[in-house]
C-alpha cells in the first residue's frame, strides 16, 4: 500500500470505530446530527471536496457528485448512520479498486523490470565509472559484469557469457554470446565479463523501444472500453435526473390526488436509487480487466500495444503467416554448390571453384540482414573484408547486387536472374535456390535449405483448436519449398514466389473475403514484411528482439521466436474479454435488480451500498483473473 492508501485506511477505520461507539449511545436532535457529522466529514470529506470542485469546472455528473447527494441527502433527512456509511463503504470500495490497479501495475512493472540504471564506462586509468545510459554516444565501449543489465543495444567486443533473455521474452533459455555476437539491452548477463560497443543511443535500444511500447499501451483502446466512458457520460446525468424525478413527480401527484406527500419517503427512495446507481463497478473493472490481461500476456513474452488489439485478437479467425524465420528458423544450410562447367576449369579445382562461389556469396550478401544473407556469411565462416565490397543494392524479394573485389556480383533467385536477362540452371534438389552471377555471366547456384521450427507443427494445430478458420501461408519462396512445408505444418493454404507487395495484395483478397466480425493476423519476423504487418487487422511480429521495424510496425510483439505463442495469445485474450463481459453483465444486471427494487422501495439504503460496493469488489476480483495466465509455452 502506498502513502496515500494508508491514509485513507487509517480514515475508513476511525470513521468506523466512530460510527459503531454512536450507534450505541441515546443520542436525539441536534446533538446526533453534529456527533454524526464529525465520522462522515473524516472518511468523505475529500469526496465533497471533488463533487464541488466538478460542479466548479462543469463537469458536474461523476461518481462524487452521485455520493454526495446521496449521503448529504440522508443526513438531512436524518438518516445519519445511513449517510455517513454509504460514505464509508464508497472510500472501502475505492481503497480496494486503488490497491489492485496498483497492484497489477507493480506486477507488470517487475515483469518489465528491464530498464537499467546505469552504464559502466572504462576511463582512461582503467577504473570503471557508472554513467546514466542516456548519456552513452553509440560507438562508446560498456562494460557489463555478471549479475548486471545490459544497458543499451551493441557487439560483443571481447568476454564470453550466457545472457538470461527471461525478462524479455518470458522464457528462461540462456543465450550464449561471444566476440561479435550482437546483444541486446534488457537482457541479463550472467556468468563472463563483457565488453560491448554500443551501436544505438539509449533512447533507440530495445529496453526503451519496449518500455515506450508498454507504458503507451493504455493510449489505445477497445471498444468495449469506449463504450463504457460514452455510456458513463449518459448514464450519470441520465440517472440524476431520474432520481429528480422520482423524489418530486410521486408526492407532488399525491397532492395533487388529495392525500399527503410523503416528501421524506419518496426523497429517501430517491436518494437510494442514486447510490445504487453508481457506476464505478463498470467504469473501474473493464479498463483494470484490458491492463490485467495485458500485463498477463507481457509476462509471457507477448507484448500488446493496446486494448483494441486484445480485443481484435480474441475475433482472430484468419491467420496468415511469412515463411521464412517465422515458421521455419530462417537458418539455412547449405546444401549443395553447383558452379557452370566452364568456370570449373577457370577458378581451378572443383573444390576451389564451389569454395570461390560462395565467397562471391557471402561478399555480396556481407551488408543484409536477410536470413540468406546471414546463413550464407556463416557457411563462408571467414572474415568478411570490408573494403572488398561496395555499391552493395539490395532488392527484396529478388536478393541483392554488389561490387566484390570490383566485380559485379548479384546474388538471388529466377526472378532476379530474370530481371537481369540471364539464363540459369534449373534446380533438381528440395530447397532455396540462390543464383549467382558475376559480371553478367551466370556462374552457378548454391542450394541452401531452412528447416522448420520444432513447434511450428504443433503451433497450426492449435490455432485450429482454438477455432482459427484457416491458416494461410505466403512466401517468397519457390512452390516447391512452399509445398514442402505447408504439407509439413498441415497449413491450408499457401501462396508462393511473392514479392513483398503481393503479400500486402493477397492479405487484402483475404480480408475482403471475410466477415465482419472476423478478424485476421499476419504474422511475420519483420524482415520485409512491415506493409502486411499494418495491414492485416492484427501485426504480430515474431522474434522481434531487436529488430527496431517490426516492433513498430507490429500491434503484437512476441518476444521470442516461438509460435505456439501465437494461440496462447489468443486464448490470453479470450479469456480477458469474457472477464470484460461478465463485468458488464453482472454489474448492469444487479444494478437493474436494485434499482428497481429501489424505485418501489423494497431495497432500502443497506442494498443499495451492496449494489454500488458489493458489485464493484466482485467486478475488480474477477478483472484480477486477468493477469492469471495458467498455460505457459
Ligand atoms: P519469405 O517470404 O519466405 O519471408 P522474402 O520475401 O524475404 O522471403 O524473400 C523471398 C525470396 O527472395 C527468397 O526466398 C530468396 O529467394 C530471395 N531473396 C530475398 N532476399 C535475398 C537475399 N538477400 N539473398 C538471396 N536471395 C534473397
Ligand atoms: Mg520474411
Amino acid at each position: 500500500m502506498t502513502k496515500k492508501q494508508k491514509r485513507v485506511l487509517y480514515r475508513i477505520i476511525t470513521a468506523a470505530a466512530f460510527l459503531a461507539a454512536l450507534h450505541f449511545l441515546p443520542l436525539e436532535g441536534p446533538v446526533k446530527a453534529a456527533l454524526y457529522l464529525i465520522p462522515y466529514l473524516i472518511i468523505g470529506y475529500d469526496i465533497l471536496r471533488k463533487a464541488v470542485l466538478g460542479i466548479i469546472h462543469g463537469e458536474i455528473f461523476d461518481e462524487n457528485f452521485l455520493m454526495a447527494v446521496a449521503t448529504i441527502g440522508a443526513m438531512l433527512l436524518g438518516e445519519y448512520s445511513e449517510g455517513a456509511a454509504v460514505m464509508l463503504f464508497y472510500q472501502i470500495g475505492e481503497l480496494f479498486q486503488a490497491v489492485a490497479v496498483g497492484r497489477s501495475r507493480r506486477n507488470i512493472s517487475a515483469l518489465m523490470d528491464i530498464r537499467p540504471d546505469y552504464a559502466n564506462i572504462q576511463k582512461d586509468n582503467g577504473e570503471l565509472e557508472q554513467v546514466d545510459p542516456d548519456e552513452v554516444e553509440p560507438g562508446s565501449v560498456i562494460l557489463v559484469r555478471p549479475g548486471e543489465k545490459v544497458p543499451i543495444d551493441g557487439v560483443v567486443l571481447e568476454g564470453v557469457s550466457t545472457l538470461n533473455t527471461s525478462a524479455l521474452t518470458g522464457e528462461s533459455i540462456p543465450r550464449e554470446a561471444g566476440a561479435g555476437d550482437n546483444v541486446i539491452s534488457g537482457c541479463v548477463n550472467i556468468s563472463g565479463l563483457l565488453k560491448i560497443r554500443t551501436t544505438k543511443h539509449f533512447g533507440e535500444s530495445t529496453v526503451s523501444k519496449i518500455l515506450d511500447l508498454v507504458e503507451n499501451s493504455s493510449m489505445k483502446k477497445a471498444r468495449s472500453e469506449n463504450f463504457i466512458t460514452k455510456f458513463a457520460r449518459y448514464y450519470t446525468p441520465a440517472v440524476c435526473y431520474g432520481a429528480l424525478a422520482l423524489a418530486i413527480l410521486p408526492p407532488l401527484s399525491n397532492l395533487f390526488l388529495g392525500s399527503p406527500a410523503a416528501w421524506s419517503i419518496w426523497i429517501e427512495r430517491a436518494l437510494t436509487f442514486l447510490v445504487i446507481s453508481c457506476p464505478c463497478a463498470l467504469v473501474i473493472s473493464i479498463p483494470l480487466s484490458f491492463f490485467g490481461g495485458i500485463g498477463g500476456a507481457s509476462a509471457c513474452g507477448i507484448l500488446v500495444k493496446g486494448s483494441n488489439y486484445l480485443e481484435a485478437l480474441s475475433e482472430t479467425k484468419y491467420v496468415v503467416f511469412d515463411k521464412t524465420g517465422t515458421l521455419t528458423k530462417g537458418v539455412f544450410d547449405v546444401t549443395d554448390i553447383c558452379p557452370v562447367s566452364e568456370f570449373v576449369g577457370k577458378w581451378g579445382s572443383e573444390r576451389e571453384a564451389k569454395e570461390k562461389l560462395l565467397e562471391y556469396a557471402a561478399y555480396a550478401e556481407s551488408y543484409s540482414g536477410h536470413p540468406i544473407s546471414k546463413s550464407l556469411r556463416e557457411a563462408w565462416g571467414k572474415e568478411i573484408e570490408a573494403s572488398r565490397v561496395s555499391g552493395v543494392e539490395e532488392i527484396v524479394g529478388h536478393g541483392v547486387t554488389a561490387r566484390v573485389d570490383g566485380r559485379e556480383v548479384a546474388a538471388g533467385n529466377s526472378k532476379l536472374m530474370e530481371a537481369l536477362g540471364l539464363a540459369y540452371m534449373e534446380n533438381t534438389g528440395v530447397g532455396t535456390v540462390v543464383h549467382m552471377a558475376v559480371d553478367g555471366v551466370y556462374v552457378g547456384y548454391i542450394l541452401i535449405s531452412d528447416r522448420v521450427k520444432e513447434q511450428s507443427r504443433e503451433a497450426i494445430a492449435s490455432l485450429k483448436k482454438t477455432g482459427v478458420k484457416s491458416t494461410v501461408m505466403l512466401t517468397g519462396d519457390s512452390e516447391m519449398v512452399a509445398r514442402h512445408v505447408a504439407d509439413q505444418l498441415g497449413i491450408d493454404q499457401f501462396k508462393s514466389e511473392l514479392l513483398p507487395g503481393d503479400k500486402v495484395e493477397e492479405v487484402e483478397k483475404l480480408l475482403k473475403n471475410k466477415g465482419v466480425k472476423e478478424k485476421l493476423a499476419f504474422v511475420g519476423d519483420g524482415i520485409n514484411d512491415a506493409p502486411v504487418l499494418s495491414r492485416a487487422d492484427i501485426g504480430i511480429a515474431m522474434g522481434a528482439l531487436g529488430s527496431d521495424a517490426a516492433i513498430e510496425a507490429a500491434d503484437i510483439v512476441l518476444m521470442d521466436d516461438n509460435p505456439m505463442k501465437i494461440s496462447l495469445a489468443i486464448r490470453i485474450s479470450r479469456k480477458c474479454i469474457r472477464i470484460v463481459y461478465e463485468n458488464i453483465v453482472f454489474a448492469l444486471a444487479v444494478k437493474a435488480i436494485c434499482l428497481v427494487l429501489g424505485a418501489m422501495g423494497i431495497a432500502n439504503m443497506w442494498i443499495a451500498i451492496f449494489a454500488d460496493v458489493g458489485v464493484m469488489v466482485l467486478a475488480v476480483l474477477n478483472a484480477i483473473r486477468c493477469l492469471r495466465v495458467r498455460e505457459r509455452v
